[in-house]
């Protein structure tokens, strides 16, 4: 029988492998701009697919549209049951000015350790290491008790409609497993006293948006007295936006392991805000992940109004992006606006759903598999990992209302940056390292979770 010792130097000798099969990923241009016809996701299934089939792993694509392939592939168990789903996504996000970038930004240029490239690090790496991962199980006739899944799926990048979310209305059965890894987390944060801890993304905040119509009457630009400038009412609805204190909140499960960052003190909504303050110089990137997960953000974004130069504007139409907490609902936003927006003739407003807020609790036995997976690839006894909602999405929130208890870690190597992986951005890169790492977590993972 392999033992782990044996799969992790078969990850260590698949090097050229894990980095050849991550740049024939990328160098499939399968960019979403969110308009149809737009993803052109089939030919990385079909890539992928071809893969697992020359390694005697079978898969199907389910196409939601023409093009827009969603590949799912299963190592089967002794049990007919899925044990574990291992979850990405194949679709990019478009290239904003390809003469920025420092390689072209479908080449996977392999530089200073890191492979270049548009989706190198969301999501395609992630899907490498959990193709990897299963290529290796399989190899070595590693007999499973249950099956392990994979998924990935189009269309993250632009709402998940013809992906994920499409498989959970269409398929939920080819997708239905106790636990799912996925992207959201995974990366390292400092500790403040020079040791690290994993972020374990166990959730994720709601995205709604509010489109906010302002109205007053128009009347000739010469003769303003006349008319109600609307501007004016919107300059109101700003400043009042602008001085709006939201309700603190220190619920979210990482408040209770702040002692991971040598801060002893126990949070509260009193406290929070002293708690951000002192970290703001020391330990910036903390900072910002607990204002975040203390509060729900207000934040205007679009200003869309007046007609022409010499007319008094009767209607202008503000956009705002809402980021809630996991138990904050509709109700809840609708009471704080009617206190924002309190006094201000003229308004009405409309609120549109993106994305609810979701969640998994952090204490589970598939967290404690994660961490100690990730541990032992890494060598060590034992890893620190906090519990972290984003402020983004994914699909996960297609999963976990199906009952999957999903976290998202792609099992970045903690000596990789993640500040310059620039995900979305100019120049996004991977570094080969967490590359390899996320291929021993995934494997290990799948084999303490699965192997009879
Ligand atoms: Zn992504």
């Amino acid at each position: 029988m392999v033992t782990i010792a044996d799969l992790l130097t078969q990850v260590e000798d698949s090097y050229q492998d894990i980095i050849s099969l991550q740049q024939n990923l990328v160098r499939i241009p399968s960019v979403n701009t969110g308009f149809m016809p737009t993803g052109n996701e089939t030919p990385v299934c079909e890539f992928a697919s071809d893969w697992l089939s020359k390694n005697g792993i079978t898969s199907e694509i389910l196409e939601s549209a023409p093009g827009r392939g969603n590949l799912i592939a299963r190592l089967p168990g002794a049990s007919n049951n899925a044990g574990l789903l291992f979850m990405s996504h194949t679709d990019v996000v478009p290239v904003e000015d390809d003469d920025k970038w420092r390689f072209a930004p479908f080449s996977a240029t392999v530089a200073e350790g890191r492979i270049f490239g548009r989706g190198a690090s969301d999501c395609k790496g992630l899907l490498t290491a959990q193709l990897m991962a299963m290529h290796i199980l399989n190899r070595n006739g590693v007999k499973l008790k249950d099956s392990l899944l994979l998924a990935s799926g189009a269309d993250e990048e632009h709402g998940g409609r013809y992906g994920f979310g499409w498989l959970a209305d269409n398929h939920p059965e080819k997708i239905a497993a106790p636990f799912a890894v996925n992207e959201g987390g995974g990366n390292v944060i400092d500790t403040g006293d020079g040791g690290f801890a994993y972020i374990l993304g166990v959730g994720e905040k709601g995205r709604l948006q509010v489109e906010i119509d302002i109205k007053g009457s128009s009347s000739h630009a010469s003769v303003p007295w006349q008319g109600t400038n609307a501007l004016y009412r919107l300059a109101q609805t700003l400043k009042s936006i602008e001085i709006y204190e939201p309700e603190r909140d220190t619920s979210a499960s990482l408040f209770e392991h702040l002692s991971a960052f040598a801060i002893e003190d126990k949070p509260s909504p009193e406290t929070i805000d002293d708690i951000i303050l002192q970290l703001e110089n020391k330990n910036v990137r903390l900072a910002s992940i607990l204002k975040a997960l203390s509060r729900m953000t207000l934040t205007p974004t679009i200003v869309k109004g007046g007609i022409k130069s010499n007319s008094v504007p009767e209607a202008i139409r503000l956009t705002c992006d809402v980021r809630t907490l996991p138990h904050q609902d509709d109700a809840y936003l609708v009471k704080e606006l009617s206190q924002v927006l309190d006094g201000i003739p003229g308004i009405s407003y409309e609120i549109d759903y993106m994305a609810k807020p979701n969640a998994s609790p952090f204490e589970t036995s598939f967290a404690k598999h994660i961490r100690s997976a990730t541990a032992t690839s890494l060598g060590m006894d034992s890893v620190p990992m906090v519990p972290g909602i984003s402020t983004g999405f994914t699909d996960s929130r297609f999963t976990r209302p199906l009952g999957t208890i999903t976290y998202g870690f792609s099992a970045m190597h903690p000596e990789d940056d993640p500040m310059i992986s620039f995900v979305h951005g100019t120049n996004e890169s991977i570094g080969i390292n967490s590359l390899i790492n996320s291929t021993k977590v995934m494997l290990v993972l799948a084999h303490n979770m699965l192997a009879n």
